[in-house]
């Protein structure tokens, strides 16, 4: 019998909900396959700075400490806008979470299924089949962590500087992350970068060119200029299977990959560290792309299925459970296109609340 140790983490607004959601369908594989549950659930976020004077308590840093990964909601709202901005909870939760666990890849499938192909804003023509890629941005690096980063006052004006540094070894790690996830799928890779204009993306292009010869010569590499690959992207997704690049261009592209893919409540993501946990395998943070979504908050209407998702992507990647992943998505894709719908993927039609759509994920999961 294999034993899952992980912390939960809610957080805010619909966190709480759409988590609930998520745990009872883990809880029901974890029965059907005979899985031990090893959790415990803390504060985070908004909740952590209320009951315990920061966003991310000392309690709560222990216990993702003594797990193998980590599963969180969301964190932040209206409540907190006005602290300073060190303080707010997602500056002050998730950066010191993936600084503690250097969780450098960030893995974000765009997954959209072709009965919710009105949901994108892209022409439904050129979207025949639904969108299925996956975004890899590194989270560590680059222009977010490099210093100096400062304000400071030059001859009578004022200016700032933010400093974008990448080494060898980064670029390596994800390009690494970037091999694996085409290997399980198209076989194909785009790296993005700037190579025209910036010093670290000339390294970057270098180091993947002679990583990818070297070690995944079967797959099949291109480069693109970040400028292009958000016109790309929003011209013809599907031309991609893997795309990877750094941390800001990252920022932009998962993002602009989350709209066409329509509502967020459908999409999740996995950060995996450097560090591995007590199975041997990636410690990761799993958690839906959206946020607390505070004009639904408390209402049962969210879509838990990005929660629920982000639940196969911890058994994947952390507890190397394939198959129950497998059973989960198939599950959700299965409730989705059979026609349950939250209210963000009914398009006006029948929509159902949140609880009602756990409920059908669950009578869909199958195992043989
Ligand atoms: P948001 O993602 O919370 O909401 C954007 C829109 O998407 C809203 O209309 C919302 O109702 C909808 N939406 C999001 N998730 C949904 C779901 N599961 N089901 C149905 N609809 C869903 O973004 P926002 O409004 O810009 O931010 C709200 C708060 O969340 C802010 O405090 C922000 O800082 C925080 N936030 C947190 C994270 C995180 O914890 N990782 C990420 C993004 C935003």
């Amino acid at each position: 019998m294999s034993h899952l140790s992980f912390t939960v983490l809610p957080g805010d607004g619909i966190g709480p909900e759409v988590m609930e959601v998520a745990l009872d369908v883990l809880k029901h594989v974890a029965s059907k396959r005979k899985l031990t549950l090893n959790y415990t659930t803390h504060d985070v976020g908004g909740v952590g700075i209320d009951n315990h004077g920061k966003a991310l308590p000392d309690s709560t840093l222990a216990a993702c400490r003594s797990a193998d990964a980590i599963l969180f909601g969301s964190v932040g709202g209206p409540k907190w806008e006005n602290l300073p901005p060190k303080e707010q909870p997602e500056r002050a939760a998730l950066l010191p979470l993936r600084k503690a666990f250097e969780l450098y890849a960030n893995i974000r499938p765009g997954l959209l299924y072709a009965e919710l192909a009105q949901a994108s804003p892209l022409k439904n023509e050129r979207i025949p089949n639904g969108i299925d890629i996956v975004c890899i941005r590194e989270l560590t690096g680059g222009i977010y962590f490099g210093l100096p980063k400062e304000t400071r006052e030059n001859g009578g004006d004022t200016m700032a500087i933010d400093t974008m540094v990448y080494k060898k070894s980064e670029i390596e790690r994800i390009a690494e992350v970037a091999a694996l996830t085409a290997l399980s799928r198209g076989k194909r890779v785009c790296s993005v970068d700037k190579a025209n204009v910036l010093e670290t993306s000339v390294l970057w292009r270098k180091t993947v060119k002679d990583y990818f010869s070297k070690r995944h010569p079967q797959l099949e590499l291109t480069h693109m200029y970040v400028d292009n690959a958000a016109m790309q992207l929003a011209r013809d997704p599907n031309q991609f299977d893997v795309l990877f690049t750094e941390n800001m261009f990252g920022d932009i592209l998962s993002d602009e990959m989350a709209v066409i893919c329509g509502s967020l409540g459908m999409l999740c993501s996995a950060s995996l560290g450097a560090l591995q946990n007590k199975l041997g395998k990636p410690f990761g943070l799993y958690e839906p792309a959206g946020g607390t979504a505070p004009d639904i908050a408390g209402k049962n209407i969210a879509n838990p299925c990005a929660q629920v998702l982000s639940v196969a992507m911890m058994l994947r990647y952390s507890f190397g459970l394939e198959e129950e992943a497998v059973a989960i998505e198939q599950a959700v894709r299965s409730a989705v296109t059979g026609g349950m719908r939250t209210a963000d993927i009914a398009f006006g039609g029948h929509s159902v609340g949140t609880q009602e759509m756990g409920v059908a994920i669950l009578n869909k999961l199958k195992f043989d």
